[in-house]
């Protein structure tokens, strides 16, 4: 017996699984959020992804990535040695980042993923499974290959006139394990991950009595990491073992907290440059849209709308659109509840978008160094940048979409029955 009954993440509302087969994706009834994505090869196929993957990250990492050849003077990179020779040269933060969202993180996306797929191919469980299935979906926001990608395509752009640019045998072993580890991840969902270790570990497994509705108004909660549902009055999962809350304790506080972090850091990331080129000896400081500007007027219009759109645009945006959602929950808004939810789902899904430009710098800087010729370093704005996409990423982490529908539960509780006052005070006490 499989616990089919789940609540969903965004609106809290109750559904039901088992229905759901081979092939067939599961969407919420009430604010049309993917629940589940059922794939009966969902174990074979992503752990035959992930092996591929972590193969093509480890020829991804010795090789030379690229090549920057100018006057005579060659400079190349690989990806294992970019981090350090940012370190070399003086830049911890971008040594940080790079080695973190590109290499780090996605490695242990992939360790985490085997030892708990390639156990589960052959039906067989060990305990750790569940811990290490929390990292993997905790993991999963800060893995960044394929915007690095997209990063580094822009920085051969920015420097395609000044000299000559060889792609290294690295730079396609990275393509192959960025597309292998996106081919993980969307083979096997969450639901469909926990249940089979659930059968792994042949325990039998139950949901709880609920009916259509909000699940914290019929005393149910669900696990953050896991989804399984329990009594509000359970303080830990009985399946991963996380805390439980109703609702992601002092949601907006850190939302809010996160938000402000971001709009203050988001002024120097403009206002200062973003990188240093120094040509023969002069220095030219570049601004993030500076650095839009001059790629529109060289003609790359498709490389200058990618990079305004994600780090002026995106973050902007985003910005504005936590803003609105935490002010309409604070202030107890009712209306335009499918249009709230949809904001919520593009933060989550466009923040890491954003780290295009920071990448872009990490890359020059990695690669132009050739002395006295030309060489690219970065600017102060680049570290406030970054910490600008890590906050405004943190603060839609933070955000519970499940207060947009409790404020609607509130004015229906009210609206339809004024005994129902326990059930209004539950809200409150969430909140
Ligand atoms: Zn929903
Ligand atoms: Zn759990």
């Amino acid at each position: 017996m499989l616990p089919d009954t789940i609540a969903c993440h965004c609106c809290d509302q109750i559904q039901n699984l088992d229905d759901i087969k081979h092939g067939q994706r599961a969407h919420c009834s009430r604010c049309g959020h993917l629940l589940a994505h059922r794939d009966d090869n969902g174990v074979n196929k992503a752990s035959a992804f992930a092996i591929s993957s972590l193969i093509f990250l480890f020829l991804a990492l010795p090789f030379p990535f690229l090549a920057f050849e100018s006057q005579g003077r060659t400079q190349q990179v690989s990806l294992l040695e970019s981090g350090y020779d940012l370190l070399q040269l003086g830049f911890p933060v971008l040594a940080l980042v790079l080695t973190l969202f590109i290499l780090l993180v996605p490695a242990l996306l992939l360790c985490a993923y085997l030892s708990v797929l390639l156990p589960l191919k052959t039906n067989r469980y060990f305990p750790m499974m569940y811990p290490i299935a929390r990292v993997i979906f905790t993991l999963h926001p800060w893995g960044m290959a394929e915007v690095f990608l997209i990063g580094v395509l822009v920085s051969l752009v920015k420097i395609a006139g000044m000299a000559d640019i060889i792609i290294g045998m690295s730079f396609w072993a990275y393509v192959l394990f960025a597309i292998c580890l996106i081919a993980t991840i969307t083979s096997i969902d969450k639901h469909q991950l926990w249940n089979s270790i659930d059968i792994a570990t042949g325990l039998q497994r139950k949901s709880p009595q609920a009916e259509k509705g909000s699940a914290l108004l019929q005393g149910l909660q669900s696990c953050h990491h896991c989804e399984l549902l329990a009594p509000i009055e359970q303080h830990q999962c009985e399946r991963c073992g996380s805390d439980l809350h109703p609702r992601t304790p002092n949601s907006l506080q850190k939302t809010w907290a996160y938000l402000i972090t971001s709009v203050i850091l988001y002024v120097p990331a403009n206002l200062y440059p973003i990188m240093h080129t120094r040509l023969l000896g002069n220095d030219e400081p570049s601004t993030i849209l500076g650095g839009v500007v001059v790629l529109w007027q060289h003609g790359s219009y498709p490389i200058a709308s990618i990079v305004f759109i994600a780090s002026i645009l995106v973050p902007i945006g985003k910005m504005l659109m936590i803003l609105w959602l935490a002010f309409s929950v604070q202030a107890g808004h009712q209306h335009r509840v499918e249009e709230r939810i949809w904001m919520y789902r593009l933060t989550e899904l466009i923040g890491r978008w954003s780290m295009i430009d920071v990448f872009v710098v990490a890359v020059l800087v990695a690669l132009v160094q050739l002395g006295g010729l030309i060489s690219i370093t970065p600017g102060i704005a680049a570290i406030a940048f970054a910490s600008v996409v890590v906050f405004t990423m943190l603060a839609a982490l933070s955000f519970d979409p499940r207060l947009i529908w409790d404020n609607l539960s509130k004015a229906e509780i009210a609206s339809i029955n004024k005994g129902q006052e326990p059930l209004n005070d539950l809200l409150d006490d969430v909140t």
